[in-house]
């Protein structure tokens, strides 16, 4: 008979093991600090930070504001695509490190547009980045743009033109984000619209910081089939059963709502109530050099915190493959493969 303690060692190994997908993952979040410093240094930019311990530093905001703040300020380092190609190929390895098969990665596309960076050269950067470390270690990524609300719709229909125009380089979806209290969903309905009718998949964060209401724009108006967040949606009884119903999946990131301040604690955060409404989630990272997480991580704080058990992750890493922007075919083959794959570590581990 197994002990409490082998059980759970054998529950470690399947995290680190069991093949995953991370669908909400910003770019800029995700760069390490010695290469935003060498970037910076190397871009003539003036970081807020001298050394790695600075820039940690910065990482401690205190509220969503300020992160959005820091966010900025860091990914001015980034200016040409080579320094994308680099930035996205070091991302890659460390998604093939966590065992993720198929990742999606949100670039922020106005400040680059600000800053007047060739948004086709940012792309195609990354996007060959990307696909040197799928050639390396044979994980996934397609790009999404997600537009900061606060810069309002007219901008929002130029840069939408953009990320059409690199659909052939791998861009898959079209999101919004940023400031999500002063700038509600619904402005954004014919973007979201053109947006799905030029093929793009369409997602937005909501529900992040912003109650139910939020959601119902993001699901109801802008047609999103996937939210960011979304777990203020238990404040609302009809929503989780909505979601459930229609088949709208939340992407979570725990350490991040904590991080941010969007729940006061992990204790408060509904993602075991939510799974248990039934609602479809994945759980990720959001930027997991900000918040300092990894894949591995998230998956072992709901097992830890909230008591996933192994047939409990395989079910988010399930749902992430079948929530994937990809053709029907290979979203279904990703998650035929994945299914294989954890029926056989399970087996092997028994757990
Ligand atoms: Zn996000």
């Amino acid at each position: 008979m197994s002990t409490q303690h082998e059980l759970l060692s054998a529950l470690d190994e399947f995290i680190v093991r069991m093949p995953k997908v991370e669908l909400h993952l910003h770019l800029e979040g995700a760069i390490r600090p010695g290469t935003l410093l060498a970037l910076a240094e190397r871009n003539g930019v003036d970081l807020p930070a001298r050394d790695e311990a600075g820039v940690a530093q910065l990482f401690n905001y205190r509220n969503f504001h300020e992160f959005l703040t820091v966010f900025m300020v860091l990914a001015r380092s980034l200016t040409t695509g080579r320094d994308f190609e680099q930035v996205a190929y070091e991302l890659g390895t460390h998604l093939a490190m966590q065992n993720v098969r198929y990742a999606e990665v949100m670039i922020s596309p106005v400040q680059y547009h600000r800053r007047a960076l060739d948004l086709d050269e940012v792309v195609q950067g990354a996007a060959a980045g990307f696909a040197q470390a799928a050639r390396e270690y044979g994980v996934r990524v397609g790009l999404a743009f997600d537009y900061g609300r606060q810069f309002g719709v007219d901008l929002a229909w130029e840069l939408l033109e953009s990320a059409v125009r690199n659909m052939r380089h791998g861009v898959v979806a079209w999101s919004i984000g940023g400031d999500e209290v002063n700038h509600p969903p619904e402005p954004f309905a014919e973007v979201f619209a053109a947006a799905r009718r030029a093929g793009l998949f369409v997602m937005a964060h909501a529900g992040e910081v912003v109650g139910p209401a939020s959601v119902w724009g993001a699901v109801e108006v802008l047609g999103a089939r996937r939210v960011g967040h979304g777990i203020r949606c238990i404040d609302d009884p009809a929503l989780p059963a909505y979601l459930r119903e229609q088949g709208v999946v939340l992407d979570i990131c725990p350490t991040s709502n904590v991080r941010t301040g969007a729940v006061p604690g992990l204790n408060a955060h509904p993602l075991r109530r939510l799974f248990d409404m039934g609602v479809p989630l994945t759980i990720n990272t959001d930027d997991p050099v900000f918040f300092a997480t990894t894949m591995c991580d998230e998956y072992r704080l709901a097992a830890r915190t909230f008591g996933f058990d192994a047939g409990d992750l395989a079910q988010l890493s399930r749902t992430g493959a079948r929530a994937a922007f990809l053709p029907v075919v290979e979203r279904d083959a990703l998650a035929y493969r994945l299914d294989q794959e954890i029926a056989a570590l399970r087996a092997d581990l028994g757990v």
